[in-house]
């Protein structure tokens, strides 16, 4: 470890060299309240800024780190603290390309893992990016010294623990954190999907930005469906999805797909004042939808599609380009294969022939013409065999009255209990349609991934990359993931296209669900560092669905059975 005094004097002496020798300033550094570690130093002022880290020593409360769920959000709250100091003292441009921009990876409205903020026993890692200034390709040795001696100290000090500008804020991160856990632990014991807080407040700012809509309608729970829990830090009253099947009705542009979107993301926890901080769902609800287009590899959708033109299999189904309904019929049944418990669906994005089939359907084509069986035919199945719940969006189709348990209506953006005037209607207005489905609704898939399928080889080097929440480079491979929804932050597919990679060591013998939970068991031990030779800043946590839903996506994927 050097003295910082070095680093100063090292970057006054490479001032006006060519770039290739800023590689001499690698090391560490200790300056007065922390160390700075640099680890990577990028090729040119173009290329993507150069690796960074600062330790200091972690003098919280201890009360602060008390559990996972305090730790996670301790973590979260100090890495939007340091990405707010970048954006305050950080002069940014400093010369050519990316010079002098300094930054740290951005959270969004979730509270999550991110190996940008690590905390150990005895001190607090923040990981980052400089682009290291120059000129051209001549270094800018002062420029250099004024960000990493100047500015990187003050952003630093703004994020210490004495800098933390209000501890009521801190505090109430922390807590928010900690009931949003217990209240997703509750949910089996309560028999729920999902849990809407009276209050919350669930649509966005607008289609682009996440933040709380100013001035919408705060929920309000139906008095039939409100629950109440006690929490660590508070008690709270709301709505509870039961288990089972579940209805959303009610006209056009009246607040069912927000209300469906808010608990596909309530597998996450959100921010103070994010207005969804208490609307909870499993862990393992899974949102689907139709992705025409996708690519399948050997997946059993036999449950909803058979007889295909071609005497195609379908209980082993592979194509190259999807269409609405085998693409719906693959997500809901890797959904199965990935450990879901529960399924999201919303109208808007379904394949309407995956969803119903009505009277005069039946009469027109006979059943022998059609492969397909609606998923109004095995919903009831998938609950009373296989224990999975499902949330529907349905406003078109009346058809789905006869399966449900509990329907919600969404009547100008207000829920109101309607379950007992939807058995009226049912009872007053039968279907003559005749039922579909025959057998049981089979286990889900075992599949067996194979290693040299999963190549991230590109060129010479292997190689991974994530553009936004839309889609993965993995080696030669692009995989879209648009359709995903549950993805939330670029980081989640960082370390996604990683974890690809590093799943290849447990595939060959063991199925799919199996390698899964290998996977989680060596994240839950060390961490999402565990995906990557070197220590960076750039993943967030994910689920094993995507994951799944990755993989499944990865167009050089092979399994056998
Ligand atoms: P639906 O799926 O029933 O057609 P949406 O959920 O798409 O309707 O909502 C329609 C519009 O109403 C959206 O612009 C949404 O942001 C807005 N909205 C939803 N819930 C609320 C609310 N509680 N307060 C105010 N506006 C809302
Ligand atoms: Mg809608």
């Amino acid at each position: 470890m050097k003295p910082a005094n070095d680093l100063r004097q090292q970057l006054l002496r490479l001032d006006g060299k060519s770039y290739k020798a800023y590689n001499d300033i690698k090391g560490q550094y200790s300056f007065e309240r922390f160390d700075l570690s640099i680890d990577h130093v990028q090729g040119d002022p173009f290329a993507a800024p150069s690796r960074v880290r600062v330790r200091y020593s972690n003098d919280y409360p201890e009360w602060m780190m008390l559990n996972d769920s305090r730790r996670t959000a301790l973590c979260d709250y100090l890495n939007r603290q340091f990405a707010r100091a970048c954006r305050r003292f950080a002069q940014g441009n400093r010369g050519s390309g990316k010079s002098g921009a300094v930054f740290i990876m951005e959270p969004g409205q979730e509270i999550l893992q991110r190996t940008a903020v690590v905390l150990r026993n005895g001190y607090i890692e923040l990981r980052f990016r400089i682009g290291l200034p120059a000129f051209g390709r001549r270094i800018a040795g002062r420029q250099a010294a004024a960000i990493l001696l100047e500015e990187l100290p003050a952003i630093v000090e703004h994020s210490l623990p004495h800098a933390v500008q209000s501890e009521e804020r801190l505090r109430e991160h922390l807590f928010t954190n900690e009931d949003a856990d217990a209240l997703r632990a509750r949910l089996p014991e309560l028999g729920l999907v999902a849990f809407v807080a009276d209050g919350a407040m669930l649509p966005r700012a607008s289609g682009i930005d996440a933040r709380p809509l100013q001035g919408g309608l705060p929920f309000e729970s139906p008095e039939s469906l409100r629950v109440e829990v006690r929490l660590p830090n508070r008690t709270l009253s709301g709505m509870g999805v039961p288990e089972g099947v579940t209805l959303i009705v009610g006209g056009g542009f009246h607040g069912k797909s927000t209300l469906l979107r808010a608990i596909e993301l309530g597998v996450y926890n959100h921010i103070p004042g994010d207005g969804r901080s208490f609307v909870i769902s499993q862990p393992l609800c899974a949102k689907v939808r139709a992705e025409d287009g996708r690519y399948i590899e050997q997946v059993d959708i036999s449950p909803f599609i058979n007889n295909l033109p071609g005497r195609q299999p379908t209980d082993r189904f592979s194509t190259e380009n999807a269409s609405g309904s085998t693409s719906q019929a693959a997500n809901v049944m890797e959904a199965l294969e990935a450990g879901a418990t529960s399924l999201l669906i919303d109208e808007d994005t379904s394949a309407t022939n995956f969803m119903i089939r009505d009277q005069r359907m039946q009469q027109l084509i006979p059943r022998q013409r059609e492969p397909i069986t609606p998923f109004v035919d095995r919903i009831r199945q998938l609950y009373d065999e296989r224990g999975v719940s499902s949330v529907l969006v349905i406003g078109g189709s009346g058809l789905y009255l006869d399966v449900a348990d509990t329907v919600i209506g969404m009547i100008e953006y207000r829920p109101e209990n309607l379950t007992a005037r939807a058995r009226e209607v049912a009872e007053a207005y039968p279907q003559e349609r005749a039922r579909e489905s025959e057998g049981h609704f089979p286990a889900p898939p075992h599949r067996r991934p194979l290693p040299e399928s999963l190549d991230a080889q590109r060129g010479k080097r292997e190689k991974t990359r994530a553009f936004d929440t839309r889609s993965i480079q993995f080696g030669r491979y692009d995989i879209e993931l648009s359709a995903v929804e549950q993805l939330v932050e670029q980081g989640q597919l960082a370390a996604i296209a990683d974890a690809l990679r590093y799943l290849r060591k447990y595939l060959g013998e063991a199925p799919l669900p199996e390698v899964l939970d290998l996977l989680s068991a060596d994240i839950q031990e060390q961490g999402l560092d565990v995906l990557q030779p070197q220590p960076a800043g750039d993943y967030s946590a994910f689920r094993r669905l995507e994951l799944a839903a990755a993989l499944n996506r990865l167009r050089s994927l092979r399994v056998t059975s």
